[in-house]
């Protein structure tokens, strides 16, 4: 049986190259802050968000990016927003307090958390920052609200149900697009005088483009309803789920998902931890499923996966990008994990190695399952081992990746890995591109371990040292040094 590990070679920016290359500063770093720690740069944040105005920019549709901040926490990403002039998409009270106190412009910002409680629509309203409005409870909340501080509340209305060629689009969020219309007359039957209808909302789940282009072809078709009937459309958001790419190597994917397959079916060694079949199984000796992982390499990321969706046309053969363009209606997006890509990695210390009972080495790291979990079944990257003496001529040698939390399950990768040598005790281990939503989505402080500490790297011209690196919680101080 063939027992070589597929690879997954992850896309690599050269700031984080750079870092790997400086062992020594980053091995400081560890001594200072803890393990694991996540270290971010902010400057392929904002050519991403410019990638995406400039598809917009060309296709002539008037447009506010809006990063969606759920996706990361760090305030460096607000302040680069903030600084780039584009907007974000807050989802709790705290996120969108952070944004106000650090000056992004309220009309710019964006409430979309999913549950709104009196406190939040209060600091929302009262700023004037545009609510996105789920449920009918909601809107009276707000109009209470917006009442109480005597000022109109400026609402998106989120919106879903759309019909596609696989159907009618479920989702518990938003209300259904036919109901629009008799939702904004009863605002006013009811005596709701203080909702000021601006635009509409959607957020898919997924990443199909054809459901994004029909979304915003049946918003466009509603925005028409609501206008004879007197309601002014002034933007259509389109949400995010923006795809991103991960890999390299288009022939690694394919032919780690062949090997996978082959493994489940028991043609060869396992290439996961336990055999997992990333949501491939066997049912009657046949193999069922299909991969249960975000699509980590695609050839549609950002730029190209919003061409796409502007290219969508309708039944009379018009493309929705010259459609909104000739409707004069603001394209609002709220990419979140996107507009990350490349923008941060996770480094943790080895803490141990040895062998389990099926003969498999087990590396454990400072650091556990959440401080690097994706949503889906796996995070699909290949890391890299960072030695701290002279590598010994030990290897090839195949690992699981284990972590601190008292779960039999705290695998780091469910993938096997292969590294070049076997890791001392002290080696550092690098997850790349891991800002969006791997570090921080699912961080929990479960044994009373302290959550990673975010650090962001400035380039400097002189020789790489500390004093590159500041603590994200300082980042208002830096920037200020920064103008000083
Ligand atoms: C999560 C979310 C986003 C961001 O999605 P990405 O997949 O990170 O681009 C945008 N808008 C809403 C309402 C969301 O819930």
């Amino acid at each position: 049986m063939t027992n070589t590990i597929p690879l997954l070679t992850p896309r690599v920016a050269n700031w984080m190259k750079f870092l790997c290359l400086n062992p020594n500063v980053l091995s400081d770093l560890l001594s200072e802050y803890g393990s694991p720690i996540n270290i971010h740069h902010t400057d392929e944040f904002k050519q991403n968000i410019k990638e995406l105005e400039d598809v917009l920019d060309q296709a002539e549709i008037p447009h506010l990016v809006q990063f969606a901040r759920k996706a990361n926490k760090c305030k460096a990403f607000v302040h680069a927003s903030r600084i780039h002039g584009c907007g974000v998409d807050t989802a709790s009270e705290r996120e969108l307090q952070e944004c106000l106190d650090a000056g992004v412009d309220p009309q710019k910002l964006i409430l979309t958390a999913a549950v709104k409680t009196r406190s939040m629509l209060e600091l929302a309203v009262g700023h004037q920052v545009m609510v996105v409005v789920d449920n009918e409870d909601e809107c009276r909340l707000v109009n209470s609200v917006a009442a109480g501080l005597q000022i109109n509340a400026q609402l998106g209305i989120r919106i879903s149900g759309f019909e596609t060629d696989t159907g009618k689009l479920y989702s518990r969020f938003g209300f259904d697009l036919k109901t629009v219309p008799d939702l904004l007359e009863n605002w006013t039957q009811e005596g709701l005088q203080h909702l000021s209808y601006r635009g509409l909302h959607f957020h898919l789940n997924g990443y199909s483009i054809p459901h994004r282009g029909q979304a915003l072809l049946q918003s466009l078709g509603l925005a028409e309803e609501l206008k004879q009937a007197g309601f002014v459309t002034d933007f259509i958001d389109m949400g995010g789920g923006l795809l991103m790419n991960y890999l390299k190597k288009a022939e690694q994917w394919l032919n780690f998902q062949r090997e996978l397959k082959k493994a489940v079916k028991g043609e060869r060694e396992p290439i996961t931890f336990g055999n997992n079949g990333l949501g491939f199984q066997m049912v009657n000796e046949q193999l069922h499923g299909s991969l249960n992982t975000y699509p980590y390499f695609n050839t549609t990321p950002r730029k190209t996966f919003l061409s796409r969706v502007l290219e969508v046309q309708d039944e009379a053969g018009e493309s929705v990008g010259s459609r909104l363009a000739a409707s004069g209606i603001t394209l609002r997006l709220e990419p979140g994990r996107c507009l990350l890509d490349q923008c941060g990695f996770t480094l943790a210390r080895v803490a141990s190695r040895k062998r389990d009972a099926r003969g498999d080495w087990l590396i454990g790291l400072e650091m556990n399952m959440t401080q690097m979990h994706s949503s889906s079944a796996d995070f699909l990257l290949d890391p890299l081992l960072i030695p701290r003496t002279e590598p010994q001529e030990d290897g090839p040698v195949q690992v699981y990746l284990t972590g601190a939390y008292c779960l039999e399950r705290d695998v780091l990768l469910q993938r096997k890995i292969c590294l070049p040598s076997f890791p001392e005790v002290g080696d550092m281990m690098v997850f790349f591109n891991t800002a969006g939503y791997m570090m921080h989505f699912f961080e929990s402080e479960a044994h009373l371990f302290d959550l990673a500490k975010n650090i962001i790297y400035r380039a400097g011209t002189s020789s790489l040292s500390g004093d590159h690196f500041y603590a994200d919680e300082n980042s208002m101080d830096f920037l200020f040094q920064a103008q000083e």
